[in-house]
């Protein structure tokens, strides 16, 4: 064979042994670029240094799914950081737990409902929530393969409204089709106050119910009697006709108060806001006592500010007074009961008191006398006239203006009903005797009035001779 032939033959398969050696060292140094996690920026930098095109198309494609698949890889750890921290912020404690019920995420009301000093993640569910109770909701979701729900009552160490004793909602799903397997979440939902609640309306259904019963069955009884008598006699309707009226009455004033207390618990924007003075409100209350106020020759003390410019409900605060001076008169029938209704305006809220010098209300009643249908001793109670609604009537009406209402008494001395409320912030409002006293630019800024003369003016209503 020819020399020269020969050394053709070696170059050429020099070139070749060395275009090969090239190929494999570029795919090597992608495949390692695409194994590892380096920045998107070092694939530029690194990329195989070849004149083939196809190996640079190749490189090229490399280039960008790596720098797609590192996009993919960012945009789920947003999204993950994104739906953790909208998961901290529900109300309900959720939990995420694997095949092995192992907690694998736990939202921030997880965290502070089971407080640890160990991170949730890695124990699992019953370590984490010490509750065998969630742990069997759970197990039972596996075993049935859909939702499961149940109730949990527990006595908790500290909570923001002070309510240690805790009504919860477990639910629990399985979770198909996610990289944690066979997992599933639970959700830990504080129902505290709708049970509270529904007792509540629970107990007042049945308060209603035995109040109406009473005077229904008396009726009933008597209409019955009427009507078995074939020519009742003057004298027979002379006994029954005042005490069918009295039970009816009664009948009426309950139905009456429950409607208004109904009223009160509806949301508050069905109170109407009025501008009115809190102390015409006061003089109009006793205005429609004076026929009891002259019968009982009780003496009542005022002591108003000249002005007390309020925003709210005028006809609930006319029952808030109403209910609260009836209530002194009707408790103490007895001759020489003194009420003094004091309006302090301090600091942006108004003080008002209810004083009487009457019989007062036993230490023992005093923590219950707000609550619906309590009445202080039941057999004195029957002569008196009332539905054990008015002081709940009142706490709703002021409370529902923001502010509070509370008793004390010193039985023989001293009663008191002592109401503090917030002034509100009074808006100049077109036609209205407050729009003078807007702001000089016109604009309608919300304007804080000041009652003038804060020193109450004492006035006295005596009986009639
Ligand atoms: P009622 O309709 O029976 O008056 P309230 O809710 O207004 O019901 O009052 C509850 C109870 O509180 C009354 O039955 C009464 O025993 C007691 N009470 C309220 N105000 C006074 C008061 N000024 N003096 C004595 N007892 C009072």
């Amino acid at each position: 064979m020819d020399i020269a032939l020969i050394i053709a033959l070696a170059t050429a398969t020099g070139i070749l042994a060395w275009r090969h050696w090239a190929l494999l060292r570029g795919i090597r140094q992608i495949s390692h670029l695409i194994r590892s996690d380096a920045p998107a920026a070092a694939y530029t930098e690194d990329l195989p240094d070849t004149p083939s095109l196809a190996f640079q198309t190749l490189a090229k494609d490399a280039r960008d799914l790596i720098a797609e698949a590192t996009l993919g890889r960012a945009l789920e750890s947003s999204h993950r950081t994104l739906l953790e921290s909208l998961l901290d912020q529900i109300d309900d404690a959720l939990l995420i737990v694997d095949e092995n019920a192992e907690v694998r995420f736990s939202n921030r009301a997880a965290r502070r409902l089971f407080p640890s000093d160990q991170p949730h993640t890695g124990r699992t569910l019953i370590e984490v929530c010490i509750d065998h109770h969630i742990a069997e909701t759970l197990d039972l979701a596996w075993r049935i393969g859909a939702k499961t729900q149940e109730r949990l009552h527990r006595r908790v160490s500290a909570a923001p409204d002070g309510r240690l004793e805790r009504d919860y909602l477990v639910e629990a799903e399985p979770l198909t089709g996610y990289s944690i397997g066979r997992g599933a979440w639970v959700l830990v939902r504080d129902i505290t106050l709708q049970v509270e609640t529904d007792r509540v309306r629970q107990d007042f259904v049945a308060n209603a119910s035995h109040e109406l019963r009473t005077p229904l069955s008396i009726l009933i009884g008597y209409l019955e009697m009427l009507d078995e008598s074939s020519k009742p006699t003057p004298a027979t309707l002379r006994r029954c006709i005042p005490t069918m009226r009295r039970h009816a009455e009664r009948l009426a004033l309950l139905v009456e108060d429950m409607l208004t207390i109904s009223k009160l618990e509806s949301p508050e924007s069905l109170l109407n806001r009025d501008t009115f003075d809190l102390g015409d409100s006061i003089r109009d209350s006793i205005d429609q006592l004076t026929p009891i106020i002259d019968r009982q020759h009780a003496r009542l003390h005022l002591e108003l500010p000249a002005s007390a410019p309020f925003l709210g409900d005028r006809l609930y605060w006319d029952q808030v007074f109403f209910n609260l001076i009836e209530n002194a008169l009707k408790q103490n029938p007895e001759p020489g009961l003194n009420v003094t209704v004091r309006l302090t305006p301090a600091d942006g809220r108004y003080q008002i008191e209810v004083i009487d010098d009457g019989m007062g209300i036993p230490s023992a009643d005093l923590p219950h006398i707000f609550k619906r249908f309590y009445r202080v001793q039941k057999d004195h109670a029957q002569t008196i006239k009332g539905t054990g609604l008015g002081l709940s009537i009142v706490r709703r009406a002021v409370e529902a203006h923001h502010g509070t209402i509370r008793a004390r008494s010193h039985p023989g001395r001293e009663t008191a009903f002592i109401i503090d409320v917030p002034q509100p912030l009074l808006t100049a409002l077109p036609g209205s005797d407050h729009t003078e006293k807007a702001a000089p630019d016109d604009r309608a800024q919300p304007v804080s009035l000041a009652t003038g003369e804060d020193s109450p003016a004492a006035t006295s209503h005596q009986p009639a001779a």
